[in-house]
């Protein structure tokens, strides 16, 4: 029998969009008046079906358009190509898309141009620099008059949006990242095993102040990535301090890192963590050292200091509020940030206070919600 609902094709393709997509879908899945079609392009095969197995989703398509060191061009003209077929297949009544990536602006272009609407998850983040961060400053601005519904995480995404005259269909709803925080939180809560992985290291450093350190930006890529693992092998030098430290599988992240930091006795650099073992590790953690977009929204919430090793921040609420600052990838200003916060006590306490710009945990289902009244169900 022919299902009459309309169908909502969700597509995603990296980790990051999946954590921030999987409590949309379920959201999504809990109106019975839709019908939700999952597509992943698998932009980054090992790291995105780690998230789907945690969230349970398997997903109806899978283009599978991983391949090693395959060009922007490339990627994109596959994305493109790929994604309008999907469209044409499954003639959704609307394309959801999330963030910055290739993914997100291919898929929004596809449905442009078969003239489905596209709700924009996570809308009116900006840099203000198209090359900090790149390209997704520039994916995530070619999303923008294309979509329909523009899910603004908060007033300020919402402002820049209004600044590029995008005023209609802008709902500021939370970010989903904090909806996955917390059903993540709850799973673990029910049931430990599921982040059991990083006891060793629990142990290993116990009596350690642990720095939890992630990079992989591409601007940080060549000289910025060394810098960083001097600076991390500084940090480590102290006896106070240990440095959990998940690599990236990107190939410019490892081995730069291996040359600096293997024979550091307080580094444990470990390989990608899934999603519970990494909000356990942000629980273990005195502070975090990152140049991730999600981690400096996920930081605060769990009342964790977040130094960013970027030169500009697409997320200004954390730096207004004090709760995560802008470092650069230069190593004398990592380490004297680092040693900042661990020798004075005053410091930490001003940046270590839980603080939640991004989201109260229900945007997932008021982003169902306006997306269900836009399709009539
Ligand atoms: N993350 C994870 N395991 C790790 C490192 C990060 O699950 O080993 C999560 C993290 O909690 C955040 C997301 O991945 O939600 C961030 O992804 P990434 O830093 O790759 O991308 P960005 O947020 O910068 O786009």
């Amino acid at each position: 029998m022919s299902d009459a609902r309309p169908t909502i094709l969700v597509v995603f393709g990296t980790r990051p969009e999946a954590i921030k997509l999987f409590p949309v879908v379920r959201a999504l899945a809990e109106r019975p008046g839709l019908r939700v079609r999952t597509c992943v392009t698998a932009q980054h095969r090992g790291l995105l079906d780690q998230v789907l197995g945690i969230a349970g989703l398997t997903p109806d398509i899978d283009l599978d358009l991983m391949e090693p060191g395959q060009s922007l061009d490339r990627l994109t003209a596959r994305l493109l190509t790929g994604l309008g077929e999907v469209i044409d297949a499954e003639a959704p009544a609307r394309v959801v898309v999330q963030g910055d990536t290739a993914t997100a602006m291919a898929g929004a272009l596809a449905a442009y141009y078969r003239r489905v609407p596209v709700a924009h998850v996570e809308a009116g983040l900006r840099s203000g620099d198209i090359y900090h961060p790149w390209p997704e400053e520039v994916n995530r601005r070619i999303v923008a008059p294309i979509a329909d519904l523009h899910f603004a995480p908060t007033d300020t995404a919402a402002a820049a949006l209004a600044r590029e005259n995008v005023t209609a269909g802008v709902h500021v709803t939370g970010n989903t990242v904090i909806d996955a925080l917390h059903w993540t939180q709850a799973r673990i809560a029910e049931d430990p095993a599921l982040a059991v992985g990083l006891d060793p290291v629990a142990e290993r450093f116990a009596g350690k102040r642990i720095v939890l350190v992630t990079t992989h930006r591409r601007e940080n890529f060549g000289g910025g990535m060394a810098a960083i693992a001097r600076a991390i092998a500084r940090i480590a030098d102290r006896p106070d301090v240990a440095v959990l430290f998940p690599v990236h599988p990107n190939p410019n992240v490892g081995p730069v890192m291996d040359s600096i930091l293997s024979g550091c006795p307080n580094v444990a650099q470990v390989a990608p963590l899934d999603y519970p073992h990494f909000v356990r590790a942000l629980g273990l953690c005195h502070l975090a050292l990152t140049d991730s977009g999600g981690v400096q929204e996920e930081a605060p919430a769990l009342a964790k200091p977040v130094l960013v090793m970027r030169e500009t921040t697409e997320r200004p609420e954390g730096i207004a509020a004090g709760t995560a600052k802008l470092i650069g990838a230069d190593e004398e200003r990592i380490v004297s940030e680092v040693f900042t916060l661990l020798d004075d006590k005053a410091a930490y306490a001003a940046m270590a206070r839980a603080h939640n710009p991004y989201g109260d945990g229900h945007a997932a289902a008021r982003i169902a919600g306006v997306i269900a009244d836009a399709v009539g169900r």
